[in-house]
């Protein structure tokens, strides 16, 4: 870590090792200690690591840096409040300690804190109490930096959130986490890497995995063979796809669920996020972001192909629904809606609701490749 203004992944120059030519001589005659695949922010990140730790490192992916679920995401670093509520203290508490860190070192010019209103409503599934306990202990788990833990009345929710409905509003729990620029933040961790001497490229899709003696020697990567002596899979949604490339019989380690948001136009006078709980245990999000407000989000088990992935009515009707628990018709209406995005999460292989599958850390130590994956939200 720097420990600059901009934590370990400000700003800086990293032309030379953004020139496409050179990076793709580099690829064909190099040989690395490790390529990724997948410049997603785990991709990204893990070649950030290995680079500094002195390793020659490529990172490679099929699209854009960040551009798949990585820019689709709910832009929150969360202690995962949701989580609290399936006891799940351990990843609560991690949680936590990730957000400090991209708050106060890896990355404060792109992560900033973000206070939420809980709304508590006599119909909801929560009593004040609880959610006043819940905060607490939410608190509690961070060691009570960064956070923030009240019960306030409807009065304070609406000076805070002015669009909120205030029919059957009881009271409101009002918490702290942050929020960053998910995109620019992959960009910042993959510049960073160059800097630190890692070969970037984009759009070079791996299609093949070269082994000798049972282990990866080279990747396929569009027309050229990249000598190597590990792979890092850091695919996301396509893990199982790069995997059954070193192993065609590799059972599935994954299920995808899709989430989809909407970016509508922002209310004036917003001073905060607003959670609300759902029946089901999720809630909905209304968050500003960027100078607009986005709603979200669905979590459906997903089948198709990831790169097939779209949005579809019914997720907008469903958004727009659980929007309106908390706020009035005229915010979450269809004709305020700007744009849409979709996005999968990848999650243990499991049955029943993908929205109770528990969001943890997996990597896989493979005989042939490693992969390595991790969820919130
Ligand atoms: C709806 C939703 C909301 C979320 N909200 C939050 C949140 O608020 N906070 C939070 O912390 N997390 C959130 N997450 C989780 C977070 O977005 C993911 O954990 C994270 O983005 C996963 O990153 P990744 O690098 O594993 O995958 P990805 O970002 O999907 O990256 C994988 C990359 O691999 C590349 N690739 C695939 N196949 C190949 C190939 N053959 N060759 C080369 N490249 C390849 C792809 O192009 C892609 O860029 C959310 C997720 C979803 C779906």
């Amino acid at each position: 870590m720097t420990g600059s203004e901009h934590g370990d992944t400000g700003p800086g120059t990293a032309s030379s090792a953004f020139d496409r030519g050179r990076a793709l001589e580099r690829l064909a005659a190099e040989r690395f200690d490790l390529v990724v695949i997948g410049a997603g922010i785990v991709g990204a990140r893990v070649a950030l690591e290995a680079g500094r730790a002195g390793a020659r490192v490529a990172l490679v992916d099929a699209g854009d840096l960040g551009g798949a679920t990585s820019s689709a995401s709910s832009k929150l670093i969360h202690g995962g409040l949701r989580y609290l509520a399936r006891g799940e203290v351990g990843l609560v508490r991690e949680c936590h300690l990730e957000r400090r860190a991209l708050l106060e070192r890896v990355a404060p010019h792109l992560v900033r804190p973000l206070t939420f209103v809980l709304p508590v409503y006599r119909a909801g599934p929560y009593r004040a109490w609880k959610v006043q306990a819940a905060l607490l202990a939410y608190a509690a788990l961070s060691g009570f930096r960064r956070s923030r833990a009240e019960l306030v009345g409807p009065q304070e929710a609406v000076r805070l959130v002015p669009s909120l409905r205030t029919e059957g509003l009881v009271a409101a729990g009002v918490y702290e986490d942050a929020q960053t620029n998910d995109g620019r933040l992959v960009l910042a961790t993959a510049v960073a890497a160059a800097r630190a001497g890692v070969v970037v490229v984009n759009h070079l899709p791996v299609t093949g995995l070269e082994l000798a003696g049972g282990r990866v020697v080279a990747v396929r990567a569009g027309e050229l063979t990249v000598r190597c002596d590990a792979v890092v899979n850091a695919t996301g949604p396509w893990v199982d796809r790069v995997r059954r490339m070193a192993d065609p019989g590799a059972a599935p380690l994954a299920r995808l669920s899709k989430g989809v948001h909407l970016v509508v136009d922002l209310p004036a006078g917003w001073r905060a996020a607003l959670s609300v709980p759902l029946p089901d245990g999720r809630v909905a999000f209304a968050v500003p972001w960027e100078g607009m407000l986005l709603l979200g989000t669905t979590d459906e088990e997903y089948r198709g192909d990831p790169s097939e992935l779209r949005v579809q009515a019914r997720d907008v009707d469903q958004i727009l629904e659980e929007a309106a628990l908390g706020l009035p018709p005229h915010v979450a209406d269809r004709s305020r809606v700007r744009y849409a995005f979709a996005g999968l999460r990848v999650l243990p292989l499991g049955t029943g609701d993908t929205a109770a599958a528990r969001r943890e850390e997996l990597i896989e130590v493979g005989r042939r490749a490693w992969c390595r994956w991790r969820e919130a939200s």
